[in-house]
């Protein structure tokens, strides 16, 4: 399918609102970054995925970060998503492996573990704000879909999928957020419930399946009514840069720039987008002086 976006519309002569996702390239940017397993690919995919479809509200350079903070063996999966459709993420343990679900499906819940789902939206004003429910089922789209109707009050319906080759690459990846607006019947609601029910291939098959957004939101809705009202293009983008690491650096003090510079050398990895960053002598030498 063509490069990754998201689509934001209206369903049911709006009785509500639909987010779309394709963000199959993205996931896989970001497993080829980390060099992850699969399990890690579908938690972080689905997260990164997640945090494009809560940012989709937000103005301007907002942005969210969504963080599983889980007993299991992936120790954690964070993913910032913005209003500008840019994402990033990572999770501590990029190679862990476990074994199926008997559906054969990636087991990211026993991935995620037990444990909480923290959500921070940082406004234009330049306010944090911070929520957290406990984890569902590490899922993810269970946790977000809980986190939105307990500490928003917003009842929603989330699908977010990976689909991952033998050969580990990303074959499909995807989300479909549907909200109730205010005032929505009891037949909307059943309507949406009925729809689906009925979908039997997973979001991320059908992004895979799929040549278009328009053939794949058209295989989601179905008979339904919908409208299509923005579309963005979507994509993993870092924030880091060497002038950004070379400020951590200089918060280290004076003491640890030295035995740096007595190394001769430093590196800094950023943990978002695993770009390595290279301080030779002079350079160290220059942050020193700035430290
Ligand atoms: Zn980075």
């Amino acid at each position: 399918m063509q490069q990754d976006e998201l689509w934001i519309g209206t369903m049911l002569e709006g009785n509500a609102r639909w987010v779309l996702v394709k963000s199959t390239d993205t996931a896989e940017e970001a497993r080829r970054r980390h060099g992850m397993s699969p399990v890690a690919t579908a938690a972080l995919g689905r997260l990164m995925t997640g945090a494009l479809i809560l940012a989709s509200s937000l103005k301007g350079d907002e942005s969210i970060t969504l963080r599983l903070l889980g007993d299991g063996p992936l120790q954690g999966v964070v993913a910032v998503g913005n209003a500008q459709g840019q994402v990033r993420g990572y999770v501590r343990e990029p190679l862990v492996d476990l074994p199926l679900k008997a559906s054969g499906k990636l087991d990211v819940g026993a991935a995620v573990g037990r444990g909480e789902l923290s959500v921070s939206r940082s406004l234009q004003n330049g306010e944090v704000y911070t929520g957290m429910v406990p984890l569902v089922s590490g899922e993810i789209a269970e946790d977000l879909v809980h986190y939105l109707l307990n500490s928003e009050q917003i009842p929603s319906a989330l699908l977010l999928g990976v689909l991952v080759e033998k050969d580990y690459h990303v074959a499909g990846a995807g989300g479909f957020l549907i909200q109730l607006l205010p005032g929505a019947s009891e037949e909307v609601i059943q309507t949406i419930e009925n729809l689906l029910g009925q979908l039997e291939t997973g979001i991320s098959e059908l992004v895979a399946q799929s040549e278009t957004m328009d053939q794949l939101l058209s295989r989601l809705m179905g008979q339904l009514s919908y409208h299509v009202l923005e579309r963005r293009p979507i994509g993993f983008t870092c924030t880091c840069s060497k002038e950004r690491l070379s400020g951590t650096l200089v918060s280290l003090g004076k003491k640890e720039i030295a035995d740096l510079i007595s190394d001769e050398k430093a590196e800094m990895v950023c943990h978002f987008c695993n770009e390595h960053y290279h301080f030779d002598v002079d350079e160290l030498q220059e942050i020193w002086e700035r430290a």
